[in-house]
């Protein structure tokens, strides 16, 4: 996989000012060096929006959000649109969660790959990781050492993690996309636009709002939950661990293999 253009940007401003701990800075300085003025304020639907004026340009930060490390993330995205978009737009209203924006293509996609090479550098993200067995507490070492979002967090775990793992992201009972680690193929139901599986933990957390405590995150599965498996496939073990979004009404479904 090349690098792409978010992460080059993401790069770039850590060598302009000279960043060599990724959990040793401020993203509100970085902001305030390019001359940004940053409020946070109630922002419906939205984690924030960038407005590029002609003399000063402005990030909100939705004042709902509740977790520092999501609110972080949320600043390095919009600071990744004025680094990567600056000439092509004037108002950037990001007018779904910025954790959405995860799938392939586009501004978003650009700004979420900033936001997380400039938070979880890919070094310091592997030697971070290495030789930890996967679980989902690991996903939350990794958010709290980085000080960013777990879904973030999931995500980069996802790209350049050790362990194979799926992400499923449905919102309001419809599976919206799904992703895999490198090399980790397994043939996924026809279920994109369609509801989750009734068998799995995301579906759970639709039928009656079900949030598993911390030590019960990875609960069993089977592989034919999420996977097709054909007439001499066994029904193997899987592991499902659901992120959920309460008030975007959203669950990201980590699905591996012990
Ligand atoms: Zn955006």
């Amino acid at each position: 996989m090349s690098i792409n253009k978010g992460a080059l940007a993401a790069q770039k401003i850590l060598e302009e000012f000279g960043i060599e701990n990724p959990n040793d800075f401020s993203v509100e300085d970085l902001i305030h060096a390019r001359d940004i003025i940053l409020q946070e304020k109630r922002i419906s639907n939205a984690d924030g929006r960038i407005v590029f004026g002609k003399e000063k340009t402005i990030i909100s930060i939705n004042s709902e959000i509740k977790y520092t490390g999501r609110k972080r993330f949320t600043m390095a995205h919009e600071l990744g649109h004025f680094e990567l978009h600056h000439n092509k737009n004037t108002h950037l209203e990001d007018n779904s969660l910025t954790l959405d924006y995860f799938k392939n293509g586009g501004q978003e996609y650009e700004a979420n790959q900033f936001a997380t090479e400039l938070l979880m550098p890919k070094p310091a993200f592997i030697n971070f990781t290495h030789g930890k067995v996967f679980s989902p507490e690991l996903l939350r070492s990794i958010s709290e050492h980085f000080q960013t979002s777990i879904t973030s967090a999931t995500f980069r775990y996802m790209e350049i993690g050790q362990h194979p793992i799926f992400l499923f992201h449905c919102r309001d009972k419809k599976v919206i996309y799904w992703k895999n680690s490198i090399n980790y193929y397994r043939k996924v139901k026809e279920i994109t636009k369609l509801e989750p599986p009734s068998d799995s933990v995301a579906m759970e957390f639709f039928i009656d709002g079900t949030i598993y405590r911390k030590e019960e995150s990875a609960q069993e599965i089977l592989k034919s939950t999420w996977f097709e498996t054909g007439e001499y496939d066994s029904d193997d073990e899987y592991f499902e661990y659901t992120i959920v979004t309460k008030n975007y009404n959203t669950v990201l479904s980590v699905v591996w293999e012990q």
